[in-house]
């Protein structure tokens, strides 16, 4: 698909030639609740600096009808691959487009939704990174900003939103008019259309005289199960605090946000129109880390109206950038602005930022964090662990590096110098040098030209009265997989090095040292001489990005009291470090279930309760001995019931332990609690069995074959809404027969009708660790399918496919070389090849981790 696939090269071109003024879209989305195409016309007035050249500008669409430059009509025949040819341009162009383009039920361009608890239709568009112009004619790259004003035509008494304040409509009958006025100069990507009868909820952020309206919106099937306040109440604190740090207002002239259905992403920074997921609107009980994790995606999107929207990347290859900073920002505004409700926000970033950065940073697709983005189809692949939580970690080091003073007062100068432009990296970095003085080009090579993660030892020699006579850390390069591009390289990290006694179980930190580790071996003088602490704690605070290794008695001590250190963070360290010795074979996977045991009770913090939850999960189902699983299975089983029992009533804990159990229950006892906790014959002090967790305990029941057809029907008249509708399709497909499968299967593989959210559940609810049996022959149907499904479906939806059917339960040797033969005889295109050569490392790793596991077992 070259004509989709933009190149850089392509990119760089046209706007080296192209200066683009402004856009008027007309959409007539009079249409929408029929479905099928809408009429868009566009306007573009730009200007080249060679007349005479020529030119293309992108859309996706099923047909052109009409095409004017400069006055003159040509051959709407001349639309082919997704491309309108502009020959000829004059120095000042204005080109007319009328197109028919589709509504799409993938997330992609103008997702059209019928909600089936009202039979109302909503709309919103999702652009990132190349899909405005599904909507409209567009010059679709980043540095090609204009102004952008929609006209649109909706169903009268519909909500119509935009980047632009919502004018009043006018005319009469069944459609009325919306014309909005012209935004700033922006990027296609964050222009943005939100239609349909959503409902809203109004306040307005002040500070000083600056009065900026706020609006939140949502389908009204979820508008009683909407905590405006709750995001009105953290929208406020990213205001102030980003106002203060980047010293600069708030660019636009309002800021929406809205919880709309089917979001493949966790939300989207359309300028002033925000774009969330509406699982944020919580329809049922849900722990403090759900509410915390909205909160971090809330003020996400609020830093990049700065970050990403009023200063804008070039291109694609800076998205890490991007990314990265967005999500430092969510993380720091958390930890210190005032009246924050997740203060420990370091501790949650540690938790899951830093776990997803490390896994992806070992697949074989490691990239240094710059990566070469040389076409579309390269950064669509590209919104991974790396760009946005290695790139976030070592954006947490550089401010270690520079000190946060220095830091924001760079980002300042930056916003100033560039606002409503476009830059690169080097500008970043330019003003952090300027602000900070300290010269960054060796530490941006050492960090975002290199590939993989440092690992970082103690080495503390004793003296025969037990204090240290010598202390040093050690740094390993990265181990990078085979194949992975980029250099394995030591790095300069600024570390802390916390030490801790123990005290009544209590594990409190009595010292912290900070400094810059650099190279094989950094000596640490000023411990030289003192009494050795119970715990040594490498990168203590979490400021650099690397591997955390305990000496052998500070492992012991962990090993038995990880619940006692007194601060969140600390255990997290602890937490993630045994995970990543688990994943790397240096623990075997009973041992982690040991130790998760052992500490899992004491543990407060909710989000790492639910974290160890799911690795510890993983760990049974992956990486161990086989002939094991089971017995491991059962005794996670027995803990969850047992926690469940006995955890406070009405807790995140309780909810948690509850949710755990439903994934795991295996016999009779407990799944008969499970039945029993549906229909109402069982209790448990304090938990509600609302409408989220009794579909949580289907799903499990019809897995083992206790719940049938009818059970998921009389839950789906209970619960008739899209997610129900969801859920449902989850449990059809969960259940424990060969019929059961191969519905599903071709649900998602022969037929191309399921929305994106269905095809997600239904995937879910295919893959059942315990029907591995039933599921083996899928494997070689997969490989027959995947390339078929690659070049014939949207980006999103084979990308739920190719990651979610790949026979990643079938543990053996079997399915690398299947996997291999398939690479070898497929020559798929990189990105497919990307997605697929990461699925073959986890079966990689799970058979090394397998071994470990089946040596400790034997000892
Ligand atoms: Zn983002």
């Amino acid at each position: 698909m070259p004509g989709t696939n933009l190149t850089r090269e392509e990119a760089r071109t046209r706007a080296d030639l192209l200066h683009v003024d402004a856009y008027d879209i007309e959409l007539d989305l009079s249409s929408a609740r029929e479905g099928g195409t809408f009429r868009s016309t566009t306007v573009v007035r730009f200007t080249a600096t060679t007349p005479g050249a020529d030119t293309f500008i992108d859309l996706v669409a099923p047909s052109v009808e009409e095409i004017t430059l400069n006055g003159a009509p040509l051959d709407p025949g001349s639309f082919t691959d997704s491309r309108i040819p502009l020959p000829n341009l004059a120095a000042e162009n204005e080109l007319r487009v009328v197109a028919n383009c589709a509504y799409t039920n993938t997330g992609e361009g103008l997702h059209r939704f019928v909600d089936p608890v009202d039979g109302e239709t909503y709309l919103y568009t999702q652009f990132e990174v190349p899909d405005a112009r599904r909507v409209f004619a567009s010059f679709e790259q980043p540095d090609l900003k204009a102004a952008f004003a929609f006209t649109v035509t909706a169903p009268t008494g519909w909500v119509v939103v935009s980047n632009s304040p919502t004018p009043a409509p006018v005319g009469e009958g069944s459609a009325q008019v919306w014309t909005f006025e012209p935004t700033g100069r922006i990027s296609s990507y964050i222009t943005a259309l939100i239609a349909g009868p959503y409902v809203g909820v109004f306040d307005t952020y002040e500070n000083g005289a600056q009065k900026v309206p706020l609006g939140v919106y949502c389908r009204p099937s979820l508008r009683e199960f909407l905590d405006a306040e709750d995001v009105f109440a953290v929208t406020k604190q990213g205001f102030d605090y980003f106002q203060e740090k980047f010293d600069f207002p708030y660019p636009f002239a309002k800021y929406d946000q809205l919880f709309v259905p089917e979001f493949n992403a966790g939300a989207m920074e359309n300028a002033g129109a925000v774009t969330l997921r509406d699982q944020y609107v919580f329809r049922s009980k849900v722990t403090d880390a759900a509410y915390e994790a909205r909160a971090a995606t809330i003020l996400h999107e609020l830093a990049h109206m700065w970050f990403g929207d009023l200063v804008t990347m070039e291109w694609w290859n800076d998205l890490w950038l991007n990314e990265s900073f967005a999500t430092f920002a969510e993380a720091v505004c958390q930890a210190e602005a005032p009246g924050s409700k997740w203060p420990h926000s370091w501790t949650t970033f540690a938790n899951q930022m830093k776990t997803w950065a490390y896994r992806q940073d070992q697949l074989p697709s490691t990239h240094p964090i710059m990566a070469d983005i040389n076409d579309l189809e390269d950064v669509q692949v590209n919104f991974d662990g790396i760009t946005y939580a290695k790139g976030a970690s070592v954006l947490k080091q550089l401010v270690a590096y520079v000190g946060q003073d220095a830091f924001f007062q760079g980002v300042q100068a930056y916003f100033k110098r560039h606002a409503w432009g476009n830059t690169r990296l080097s500008d970043l970095l330019g003003a952090l040098e300027e602000a900070s003085g300290r010269d960054l080009r060796t530490w941006s090579k050492a960090w975002l030209e290199t590939a993989g993660i440092n690992v970082l030892r103690p080495s503390i020699v004793l003296n025969t009265d037990g204090e240290i006579e010598s202390f040093a850390v050690l740094q390993e390069a990265p181990a990078l997989p085979a194949g992975a591009k980029g250099e394995a390289v030591l790095r300069p990290h600024r570390i802390a090095i916390g030490l801790y006694e123990l005290a009544d179980g209590a594990l409190v930190r009595t010292d912290r040292i900070e400094l810059d580790v650099d190279g094989p071996r950094t000596e640490v003088p000023e411990l030289v001489g003192r009494h050795r602490p119970a715990v040594v704690l490498l990168n203590d605070d979490d400021l650099s990005y690397a591997k955390i290794r305990l000496d052998e008695d500070s492992m012991t001590v962990v090993t038995e009291h990880l619940g006692g250190f007194t601060e969140s963070l600390p255990r997290a360290l602890c937490w993630a470090s045994a995970w990543d010795m688990t994943r790397d074979g240096e623990l075997a996977a009973r041992d982690y279930l040991a130790l998760a045991l052992a500490g899992i009770g004491r543990e407060s913090d909710i989000g790492v309760v639910q974290s160890v939850q799911r690795q510890v999960r993983l760990a049974l189902d992956a990486y161990t001995d086989p002939d094991w699983r089971e017995q491991g299975l059962a005794r996670w089983a027995a803990a969850a019931e047992e926690y469940l029992r006995a955890a406070e009533p009405g807790s995140d804990h309780q909810l948690a332990w509850a949710r755990t159990l439903a994934s795991v229950a295996r016999t009779d006892g407990q799944l008969g609690l499970l039945s029993g906790l549906l229909d109402g014959t069982a209790e448990i002090k304090g938990l509600a069995v609302d409408t989220e967790l009794r579909w949580s305990l289907l799903i499990r029941l019809c897995a083992t074959g206790r719940a049938d057809e009818a059970a998921v029907t009389a839950e789906l008249a209970r619960d008739n809404t899209a997610a129900g509708q969801e859920h449902a399709a989850t449990c059809r497909a969960a259940r424990p027969t060969a019929g059961a499968k191969a519905e599903a299967w071709a649900a998602v593989v022969e037929s191309d009708t399921l929305t994106n959210y269905v095809q997600e559940a239904t995937i879910a609810g295919f893959q059942q660790s315990d029907q591995r049996e039933l599921l083996a022959p899928y494997a070689a149907k997969y490989f027959a399918a995947v390339k078929d499904i690659w070049e014939t479906r949207s980006h999103e939806i084979s990308q739920q496919i190719i990651g979610g059917l790949y026979p990643s339960l079938q543990v053996t040797q079997a399915t690398v070389d299947a996997t291999d033969a398939w690479l070898a005889e497929a020559e798929p295109a990189p990105a497919l090849r990307r997605q697929v050569v990461e699925a073959r490392a986890g079966i990689e790793r799970a058979l090394k981790a397998q071994a470990v596991d089946r040596a400790a077992g034997a000892r």
